[in-house]
């Protein structure tokens, strides 16, 4: 018997009755015992379209037998009978279910991500898990959802970008610190060590195809060389370095690997690490602004 967490979430239609109906649904399924379900509680919406209707979010404890793409296809078909229409990205919907957490297992594949790549820094996400399932342990951050939900909590949590140099990480810093210009700098390989001298509570890695680093480096390698810090901003250049696109590539693949592997106990990490990999910058920016504004 494998336990999952699942997040619901609606705003379209009736939402409180959707996600009675989702709760309703999940227990009639063959293969699913519910162990709990969290009240429902009104949420503002975070990314998408402007001026969408506020949100009902909770979580559901399920047991199960059956394999991960299999609960999913579970979830896909309770979203198909409440009528969810798949349009805009983050746009309005009678119901959302996303598989949090299956066991402690971590899977990557094209069409599921476990546990969930946006979960880490969603109030609207942790505070329903947190009420059925606070001792329950994200295998990748290494902690419980208390934890994590204690963590985007603090009073001044601190925000780190990173990425490797022309991923535009420069960029999306300046855009997520927006008015409050305060800037720590670090080389990115620092975060490599063991012991950074920045602890961030949550840090946005973001991350391009190579042809983009290419590009971004060839046309402005001085620009490029910002990505390369962790800061809440970015004021100046870490360091007047040089760095071709095949040391580039390295570096996002040693920071990926880094922050999102099996996590090592003497290395210390974030607990809320969020991937932004986008097409463009601008698809980066609202990606990561989502993930800060989720946290509120
Ligand atoms: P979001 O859940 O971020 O609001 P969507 O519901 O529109 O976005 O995204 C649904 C897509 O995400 C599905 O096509 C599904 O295949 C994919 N997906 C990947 N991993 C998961 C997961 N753990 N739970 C739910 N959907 C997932
Ligand atoms: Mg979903």
């Amino acid at each position: 018997m494998a336990r999952c967490l699942i997040a619901c979430g609606s705003n379209q239609g009736r939402p409180r009755q959707h996600l009675g109906d989702a709760r309703d649904l999940l227990r009639s399924m063959p293969g699913v015992t519910l162990v709990a379900a969290s009240r429902a509680r009104e949420t503002r919406p975070v990314g998408g379209p402007p001026d969408q209707a506020p949100f009902m979010n909770g979580a559901f404890l399920v047991e199960t037998d059956l394999l991960p793409i299999d609960m999913l296809g579970v979830l896909t078909a309770i979203e198909n009978t409440l009528h969810r229409e798949r349009s805009e990205r983050w746009g309005p919907r009678t119901i959302d279910l996303d598989l949090l957490l299956y066991d402690d297992l971590v899977i990557d594949e094209p069409g599921l991500t476990v546990p969930h790549p946006r979960m880490t820094t969603r109030r609207f996400v942790l505070e329903p898990a947190a009420e059925i399932a606070p001792d329950l342990v994200h295998p990748v951050a290494g902690c419980t959802i208390r934890d994590l939900l204690e963590n985007i909590s603090k009073a001044d949590p601190h925000v780190a970008v990173v990425g490797a140099p022309g991923s535009g990480a420069a960029d999306v810093a300046a855009a997520v610190a927006g008015s409050w210009l305060d800037t720590t700098l670090l080389d990115a390989r620092q975060l490599l060590t063991g012991e950074p001298c920045v602890r961030p509570n949550v840090l946005i890695l973001v991350v391009a195809a190579s042809a983009v680093l290419a590009q971004r480096l060839a046309c402005d390698a001085g620009r490029a060389r910002n990505d390369a810090v962790v800061a809440t901003a970015v004021a100046e250049a870490p360091a007047n370095t040089t760095c071709s696109v095949s040391e580039a590539v390295a570096l996002q693949g040693a920071l990926r690997h880094h922050l999102l592997g099996i996590p090592l106990a003497a290395h210390w990490r974030p607990r809320a690490v969020v991937v932004v990999e986008a097409d463009t910058l601008e698809q980066a920016i609202g990606e990561a602004v989502a993930a800060v504004e989720a946290m509120a």
